[in-house]
């Protein structure tokens, strides 16, 4: 079978499976979970690979799921990746009325297109021609969220990182990796949906703020105490007035949540906590900014004679991804989306993956695919392309599994022939440490 009669087999596929791999994203939808918790998506994962016959092997960064199919030989491995959790969004009308989770960030996209690669692979017998293994990696605790939280897992020992990815690599699950894939929703216009190609996106590095002050009658005897919400409100206000040094060429965000303002109304305040990141285009920018956020943040505390306490942990690596993969993405994204859905060189996106991550260890890919109404991560949060989340991108994303694999693997091997990754994953450990303060 030559390469394009076997996508096209592949292809074929898909569509015969496009209820399966529909219902099973509505399933993931309507059981959104955080992340390190999502036991019933990872539950449905393992189901759903027993269903296929592909072994697995559980535990990766607790909820993580690692299914194989394997070639004609294991000489390459291609990673496609799907992210496990969601979001808390209250607001949205899907959410979870216990925890507020939502998926307002697509990521049930992702594990169905995951797990639709892996059905087209198996149905149409294609592994018999591949040249490598077909890894299926469900990933945890995309989103850095609950930071309080996961920090006591830190603290506990149960996990290294905030990201599911970063504790994978750590583990040593990427160890046998030669390249890796993830798609993404995106909000777009397009109404047949569209794909973005190539996009950078920022890192960051991640906060937890204590400011400490004194406690006293709110109104008897203010006097007598240190304000720390004021404390608070006044690092902020000087991190805002840093705002106009900030240049355009870095996408720096500071954008701080305080999740405990205070206990009583009539007790002057005497702790605050808040998290934030601070994000920007480059590792470098990242160090640069947060030292004069802190120095903002600290004056604060300054002003009025309370304290503020700044731990700062790794956030995720600015993702630049493989433009050598991404070519051969982009001619399987022209020949299923079409060359007017087909974006090669979007803006910059200030937002942050711990996909940038991975492509720091080894050739990556992280297409944005336009099939969303709405802001991603807000109420507004609807899919309205299915055609083009669930079919379309699984197709790209089969075909460009078929060009990296087919012929002993020769496509994966031009490229990794004049790959250097941006560091080793020693390296890349070293790294993320040093972000600790
Ligand atoms: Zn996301």
């Amino acid at each position: 079978m030559t390469k394009e009669e076997l996508k096209q087999k592949v292809c074929d596929a898909i569509d015969k499976r496009a209820e399966d791999i529909m219902s099973f994203g509505t399933s993931v939808f309507d059981e959104p979970e955080l992340g390190y918790k999502e036991t019933k998506t990872s539950a449905k994962v393992q189901e759903a690979m027993d269903k296929l016959g592909i072994p697995y092997t559980t535990g990766w960064a607790i909820t993580g799921v690692k299914g194989r199919l394997k070639g004609k030989n294991s000489k390459r491995t291609v990673a496609v990746m799907g992210e496990l959790d969601s979001i808390v969004c209250r607001r949205h009308p899907s959410a979870d009325p216990v925890t507020g989770a939502a998926h307002c960030c697509g990521h049930f996209i992702q594990i169905s297109d995951m797990l639709g690669v892996a059905m087209a692979l198996k149905d149409a017998g294609a592994m018999d021609y591949l040249g490598g293994d077909v890894v299926f990696f469900a990933v945890p605790s995309e989103e850095c969220i609950e930071i309080e939280y996961r920090k006591k897992l830190m603290d506990e020992g149960k996990i290294h990182f905030f990201g599911g990815k970063q504790e994978i690599i750590l583990q040593g699950g990427f160890d046998d990796i030669d390249a890796a894939m993830e798609m993404h929703a995106y909000s777009t216009d397009d109404p047949e949906g569209n794909i973005i190609l190539n996009g950078g996106m920022s890192g960051f590095i991640t906060k937890l703020i204590e400011y400490h002050g004194k406690a006293a009658h709110a109104a008897g005897q203010p006097h007598l105490g240190i304000n720390a919400l004021n404390a608070c409100m006044l690092g902020i206000m000087g991190v805002n007035a840093l705002r106009e040094t900030f240049q355009e060429k870095d996408h720096v965000r500071f954008h701080p949540i305080i999740t405990s303002g205070g206990d009583l109304v009539n007790v002057v305040p005497d702790l605050v906590r808040m998290e934030s990141y601070v994000r920007a285009a480059s590792a470098d920018a990242m160090k640069f900014y947060n030292d004069r956020i802190n120095r903002a943040l600290r004056a604060g505390a300054d002003a009025i004679g309370a304290t503020c306490e700044i731990k700062d942990m790794p956030g995720y690596l600015p993702m630049e991804q493989d433009k050598a993969l991404g070519k051969i993405c982009e001619a399987n994204a022209d020949a299923i989306f079409g060359k007017d859905h087909v974006d090669t060189n979007p803006p910059f996106n200030a937002g942050s993956t711990d996909v940038g991550d991975i492509c720091n260890l080894m050739p990556c890919i992280h297409p944005h695919v336009g099939c969303v109404h709405g802001a991603l991560h807000s109420a507004e949060f609807e899919l309205f392309q299915k055609q083009a989340a669930y079919i379309k991108t699984t197709k790209v994303m089969a075909m460009t599994v078929i060009d990296l694999l087919y012929d002993n693997a020769a496509g994966l091997e031009d490229i990794l022939k004049d790959y250097k990754p941006r560091m080793t994953k020693e390296q890349y450990l070293a790294y993320m440490d040093s972000l600790r303060s």
